[in-house]
């Protein structure tokens, strides 16, 4: 197209304009019947710890499973959810399910959750936390709190008083995806998480790429210092397993451990781990 030619650019653009809200709006409708329709699924993410080699927990992962389009990752529908207010009842169902399903485990592991900006503002998540809390008798020490930068970046009082409360409870409270954001730094000043977790950007070419070695190295020796744990997400590779390791990474996420799995695979892992100990690779 010609430059300059405004206006056949501008019809040029228009019925594609009109899919993509065709489309969205379709979406925003299938959505709404998702959690009535039991869409949802979630997925399981095995955290290992690197001192031990065991287990320590699981990240919950959203799944929908469309009925016409199949299983749908939560980066395709979580923000339009955001935007819609549609993320304050599909993350209350999360929560719920992750506590009721995490009871059922072992004692010692953990269940972490991702919760979203808009979710955090939301008035009601403290009760829904202890009601799922409650009704799934799972104990506070247990659940462990997902949130990025982006939470703290708006209304920063009212999100540290809701840390704080949850804090109080007993709740870990991780900062995920560390180093994407904003004033990251400032961020760990002003609240004491219980974990960093070093964003999968990094650790992705951290064998290659000298700049992301020093950020995870950095971000490590940060964390030891003020008393947190390092996790590193979407390790691949035993190289960069050996890398994260040595540069002082206390725990360890991705598809060389495992791929985040569906609940009755995570009952089966438990089972085969009891019959033969050691490191699993699930593929
Ligand atoms: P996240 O919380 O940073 O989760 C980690 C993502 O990295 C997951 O993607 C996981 O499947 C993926 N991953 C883990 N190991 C590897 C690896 O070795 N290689 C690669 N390439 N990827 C790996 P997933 O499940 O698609 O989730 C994407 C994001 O969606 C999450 O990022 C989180 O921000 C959001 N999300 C997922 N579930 C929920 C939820 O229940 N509520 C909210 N609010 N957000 C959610
Ligand atoms: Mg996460
Ligand atoms: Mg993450
Ligand atoms: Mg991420």
């Amino acid at each position: 197209r010609a430059k300059g030619d405004g206006r056949s650019t501008f019809r040029f653009f228009e019925p594609a304009m009109d899919l993509q809200m065709q489309t969205r709006r379709t979406m925003e409708q299938d959505l709404r019947k998702a959690l009535p329709g039991g869409e949802f699924e979630l997925y399981y993410q095995p955290v290992v710890n690197l001192a031990s080699n065991e287990i320590s927990g699981f990240e919950a992962l959203i799944r929908w499973n469309h009925p016409k389009q199949g299983m749908i990752a939560p980066a395709s529908f979580i923000p339009l959810a955001e935007e819609i207010g549609f993320i304050v009842p599909v993350g209350e169902w999360v929560i719920r399910q992750a506590c009721v399903t995490a009871a059922a485990w072992p004692e010692h592991l953990h269940v972490a959750v991702n919760i979203s900006a808009a979710q955090f503002r939301s008035p009601g998540l403290m009760q829904v936390i202890v009601g799922a809390l409650a009704a799934s008798g799972l104990s506070p020490t247990r659940l462990e709190i997902e949130i990025t930068e982006t939470v703290l970046l708006q209304n920063r009082e009212a999100t540290l008083s809701v840390l704080h409360q949850l804090r109080a409870l007993g709740i870990r409270i991780a900062m995920d995806d560390f180093g994407t954001g904003y004033s990251s730094l400032t961020y760990l000043q002003c609240f004491p998480f219980d974990k960093i977790k070093i964003d999968r950007s990094f650790v992705k070419d951290i064998t290659e790429n000298a700049g992301s070695l020093n950020i995870v190295r950095a971000v490590a020796a940060l964390a030891s210092g003020m008393g947190m744990t390092a996790t590193a997400e979407g390790v691949e590779t035993s190289e960069q397993l050996d890398t994260i390791t040595s540069e002082g990474c206390t725990e360890m996420q991705g598809y060389l451990f495992s791929r985040p799995l569906p609940v009755a695979e995570i009952e089966r892992l438990f089972l085969s781990r009891r019959e033969t100990p050691g490191r699993i690779v699930a593929a």
